[in-house]
């Protein structure tokens, strides 16, 4: 670890530790250890040679979500998701990581995707035309390929219906995010070697992505090791926003609220732009939650948690449908497919779970 870490964490180790309630994993686990607090003393401890990192303390890195939430308490702004994550790496290059976190990148090396599904199978359930001169490539990303179709289609669709022409990779792998998150950097890099070469040398003159995860890896992992893409990137929110005037605008008599995805927001910053195009569609003002935008509560699926603790991700994502509820809306929207994934889950029939571009996809067909 390098000094400027070490004394980040001996800074920590001092600290009265607000940040852990908004800690989602100590409210998992209503434990010290799960915390933002717990975490800096275990790395504090290894760096001074006063505990080494066993199996135990790997799990409780491993129980990071790496949503970024305890940074926007932090003063002195420690950063303890990457100090995590960077931590996950020495871990894996050690090979002691948990058993799950090791199967993961198998899985992804070998079928390109976190969820072991047949990579043949990728582009089975997009409905899509092929095109000479497409405008738009779409990055598909894997929940939206093999869990969240709808998410892909509606995507596609909603493009079409905005005058774009898109394609997508014939061979499109994880963006490798799983495993970035994860520690399993040389594995995410081989991702990202054929994903990039593909992207590049592809003639569409931008690329759109659905997920968070990949909108992160593509803008902010890839470069930073090295891999350049010669397209700009946008998350589909953005480029909504951009056509807003084209979306159609509606009296909803609903409430809708919005749950920020972390690697939309806090990793990346973009807000408003998904906020700017339901209030454009619904006609009115979101019911925001009381946890909202740099201090929304994570969905809980991140960063390996769900792999290896589906419990204690499920009481998170639980938790944050009941903070949707709380808002008295009817309709709760988010814009990352993982996030729909754990929160429609958790909600049941208690409330709707859309992604942002579902409901802009089901509000341009009844303007029709
Ligand atoms: S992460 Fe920041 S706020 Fe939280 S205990 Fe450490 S120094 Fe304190
Ligand atoms: S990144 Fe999220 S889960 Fe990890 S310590 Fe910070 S608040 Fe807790």
């Amino acid at each position: 670890m390098s000094d400027e870490i070490l004394s980040q964490v001996r800074m920590c180790a001092a600290c009265p530790k607000m940040c852990r309630h908004v800690c989602p994993t100590f409210f998992a686990w209503r434990s010290d250890s799960p915390t933002p607090h717990g975490r800096a003393l275990l790395i504090h401890f290894e760096g001074k040679g006063i505990r080494d990192l066993d199996e135990r303390a790997i799990d409780v890195l491993y129980q990071c979500l790496e949503c970024s939430h305890c940074l926007t308490w932090c003063k002195p702004e420690i950063d303890i998701a990457s100090i995590v994550e960077t931590k996950r790496r020495e871990i894996v290059r050690k090979s002691c990581e948990p058993k799950e976190i090791r199967v993961l990148s198998e899985w992804v090396l070998k079928n390109h995707n976190p969820f072991n599904e047949p990579h043949k199978n990728r582009l089975s359930k997009l409905n899509i035309e092929v095109t000479d001169n497409p405008d738009i490539l779409y990055f598909v990303g894997c929940t939206s390929s093999y869990r969240e179709s709808e998410i892909a289609n509606s995507t596609i669709s909603v493009l079409n219906n905005l005058g774009y022409d898109v394609a997508v990779l014939e061979d499109e792998w994880c963006c490798g995010s799983p495993l970035f998150r994860t520690g399993s950097n040389t594995n995410a890099l081989t991702q990202a070697e054929n994903n990039v070469e593909h992207l590049n040398e592809h003639k569409a003159k931008q690329i759109i992505v659905s997920c968070p995860g990949c909108f992160r890896a593509l803008t902010k992992d890839y470069p930073e090791h090295g891999f350049e893409l010669n397209k700009p990137i946008f998350h589909i929110s953005q480029f909504l926003d951009m056509h807003r005037d084209q979306l159609p605008s509606f009296d909803i008599s609903y409430p809708i609220t919005y749950h920020d995805p972390c690697h939309l927001g806090r990793h990346c910053g973009v807000y408003e732009e998904p906020r700017k195009v339901i209030e454009h569609i619904s006609g009115k003002a979101l019911h925001e939650m009381e946890r909202t935008r740099d201090n929304a509560m994570c969905c809980g699926n991140g960063a390996g948690l769900r792999l290896m603790y589906p419990e204690k991700a499920k009481k998170i994502g639980h938790e944050r449908v009941k903070q949707a509820k709380q808002t008295d809306s009817d309709l709760l929207l988010s814009s990352c497919p993982f996030c729909k994934n754990m929160l429609k889950q958790q909600a049941g029939e208690s409330i709707e779970v859309l992604d942002l571009v579902e409901f802009v996809h089901k509000h341009q067909e009844d303007d029709n």
